[in-house]
């Protein structure tokens, strides 16, 4: 029989169909894509020496006078950062204008490198970067949320090889956001306490479903993962807003961040994936409630007519199973 859980962070049902699970390394992608890539593709618009191919640059990360990562605005922006904020209500048909900011994150002047091959250090430029531009943009009046994420492969969403993410800055507190924050407040006033604190205390005593453990940071499937190998990275730190990791902190969350994406690189044959940095809404940046993290959503299996009637996923993946697999992923020196 299968069994259903729920998560308590999102309220989400899933169902965890142990009968048709399959063995970990089943999900294996079996393709090394960096292996082939070259350093560096003329017509690509962020290798090294291409920058001008980019929209505008608006922050660099450099170190011996070459970048090390480059922040541009997406040349297609889904928001733009010009006009104002402006909300139209008429009827139940309501709009705001599509002020905000779309950027491009890029990660690194290689052309051949993703997050699970770079270095620690790199990895730390990368998130250094997210901070600057997280404390940068929040501070604009018409921002109401800061989305950090990355796609990485076709199943996730992009056709760029190189590796980036992005930014999106939202006039709105979209939905996801909007409802996380709702169900948080509510566990706060009914407990005293944070809904993810909680959740996190709860998984480090179980200890199966931990990926990697450091002295910020947890790495860890949850109990009710949706889809196999998703994975959440927590700081033990209760935060509400990613801006305000430490300096200490992005040392420690470069190493889980880049350990936990080299396991699914090296166990599962560079699956695609997508992570975002869920933070609390700009205006709600201290609070007791909401406590920011990253989460990993691997692209191994598709949804189809019953996740969209329902909204409830089948996850063919035991978790406890996946994330002792993770445990046992040797990830070398690469
Ligand atoms: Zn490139
Ligand atoms: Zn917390």
């Amino acid at each position: 029989m299968t069994e259903l859980r729920q998560n308590a962070i999102t309220r989400e049902w899933v169902i965890i169909a142990s009968e048709r699970s399959r063995r970990p390394d089943d999900f294996s992608q079996e393709k090394v894509r960096s292996a082939t890539l070259p350093l560096y593709r003329a017509d690509c618009p962020f290798c090294f020496g291409n920058e001008h191919m980019t929209g505008e640059e608006v922050f660099r990360l450099c170190e011996d006078e070459k970048w090390r990562v480059r922040v541009a605005l997406n040349k297609y922006p889904a928001l733009s950062p010009e006009g104002d904020r402006i909300r139209t209500y008429h009827n139940l048909f309501r709009s705001v204008s599509g002020v905000g900011f779309h950027e491009v994150i890029i990660e690194h002047p290689r052309h051949d490198l993703t997050t699970a091959l770079m270095s620690f250090a790199d990895v730390a430029n990368i998130l250094r970067v997210y901070r600057q531009r997280y404390a940068t943009l929040r501070t604009d009046p018409r921002v109401a949320s800061i989305i950090i994420f990355k796609n990485h492969g076709a199943g996730a969403g992009t056709s760029l090889e190189h590796p980036h993410s992005q930014l999106a800055a939202t006039p709105i507190v979209p939905y996801e956001v909007r409802f996380r924050t709702q169900e948080a407040i509510r566990y706060f006033d009914d407990t005293g306490e944070c809904v993810f604190c909680r959740t996190l205390a709860d998984e480090l005593a179980v200890g199966d479903r931990i990926i990697f453990a450091s002295e910020h940071f947890v790495s860890f499937i949850p109990y009710a993962a949706l889809s196999p190998f998703h994975t959440w990275i927590f700081p033990r730190r209760h935060c509400s807003s990613f801006d305000n990791i430490t300096d200490e902190e992005i040392l420690d969350l470069a190493i889980v961040l880049k350990t936990t994406l080299a396991k699914l690189y090296h166990g599962l044959g560079d699956p695609d994936y997508n992570y975002v940095i869920r933070s609390s809404p700009t205006d709600e940046r201290r609070t007791d409630y909401f406590h920011w993290y990253l989460a990993i959503v691997p692209r191994l299996s598709l949804t189809a007519g019953f996740e969209l009637g329902s909204g409830m996923y089948i996850n063919t993946a035991l978790p406890e199973e996946s994330a002792a697999f993770l445990r046992s992923v040797e990830i070398g020196n690469g």
